[in-house]
C-alpha cells in the first residue's frame, strides 16, 4: 500500500515546523522527493499531491521515469554520481545537477545543454568530511571551481551540496552542514553569489534546516523503503 500523499503532508508539516524552530518561518524550504528505486505509481501519486521536485541517482533509471511519467510541470534533479560519458543525457533531460565536483563534467554539461532549454542549474558537491576517496570537491578547491563554473554559458551555478557521513547525534549532524553554510558565505565574500544549500536527508534534515538548508533531499520518508541497492547513500552506477 502506498501512503505517499499522507507521508508528503506529514513531511511538509515537519519542514514548516523545523523552519520556524530555526527562526526561518518566512523562508520556504524546498522538498526534493528522492525517487530513486521507487515505483512510478509512487511518483505519480506524489505529483498528484502537488510535489514538483524529484531526485534521481541513476541516469538510465531517471530517463525512463522522466519519459514514463511524462509531465512537463515537474522538475527533475540529478543527485547521483555522474560519469563523464553520461553527461549528455543529463544535460538534455534534467533541470538540476547537484553533484558536479570537477570542471570537466561542468564543461561537458554546458556544451551539451540544448539551446532551447533554460540554463542547467548546478550545485557543486563538496567533500565536507574531507575523507579521501569520497565524492565531492575538496573544501579548499571549491572557490576555484565555483569561479570557473560560474563562467560557463549554459550553466547556472546555484550553490553547494553535501552528503556527510550518517550519524545519530544531532550536534554531530549539524557540524558538516554548518561548514557548508560557511563555505557558501566565503564564496559570496569572493564575489560568487549563490542561493542554494542542498543538504539534509530523511535522517538528518532537521539539523540541516537549522544550519540553513534551502533544499532537503528526502526519499524513504516520502516513498517508504527503496528496492535494495548495493551501498546505501554512496552508490555509483
Ligand atoms: C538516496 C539519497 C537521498 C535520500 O535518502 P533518504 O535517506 O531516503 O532520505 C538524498 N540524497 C542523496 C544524494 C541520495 O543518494
Amino acid at each position: 500500500m502506498i501512503r505517499v500523499t499522507e507521508n508528503l503532508r506529514k513531511i511538509r508539516d515537519l519542514l514548516a515546523k523545523a523552519a520556524i524552530d530555526a527562526g526561518r518561518g518566512g523562508t520556504p524550504i524546498q522538498l526534493l522527493a528522492v525517487s530513486k528505486k521507487q515505483s512510478l505509481a509512487g511518483i505519480i501519486e506524489a505529483a498528484d499531491a502537488g510535489q514538483r521536485d524529484f531526485g534521481e541517482n541513476f541516469v538510465q533509471e531517471g530517463l525512463e521515469k522522466i519519459a514514463s511519467v511524462s509531465r512537463n510541470d515537474l522538475c527533475w534533479h540529478f543527485i547521483g554520481h555522474l560519469q563523464t560519458n553520461k553527461t549528455r543525457a543529463v544535460a538534455e533531460h534534467f533541470d538540476w545537477v547537484h553533484t558536479v565536483d570537477r570542471l570537466k563534467t561542468a564543461q561537458r554539461l554546458s556544451r551539451q545543454r540544448p539551446a532551447e532549454l533554460d540554463k542547467l542549474n548546478i550545485c557543486l558537491q563538496v567533500n565536507i568530511d574531507g575523507k579521501p576517496g569520497k565524492s565531492g570537491v575538496d573544501v579548499d578547491e571549491v572557490l576555484e571551481l565555483a569561479k570557473q563554473v560560474a563562467q560557463l554559458p549554459r550553466l547556472q551555478l546555484r550553490g553547494l551540496m553535501c552528503l556527510p557521513a550518517l550519524t545519530n547525534r544531532f550536534e554531530d549532524q549539524r557540524k558538516p552542514f554548518a561548514r557548508l553554510r560557511q563555505l557558501a558565505a566565503a564564496l559570496a565574500a569572493e564575489g560568487v553569489a549563490t542561493d542554494t544549500l542542498s543538504m539534509g536527508m530523511s535522517g538528518d534534515y532537521q539539523a540541516a534546516i537549522l544550519e540553513g538548508a534551502t533544499i532537503v533531499r528526502i526519499g524513504t520518508a516520502v516513498f517508504g523503503k527503496r528496492k535494495p541497492v548495493l551501498r546505501e547513500g554512496d552508490i555509483d552506477e
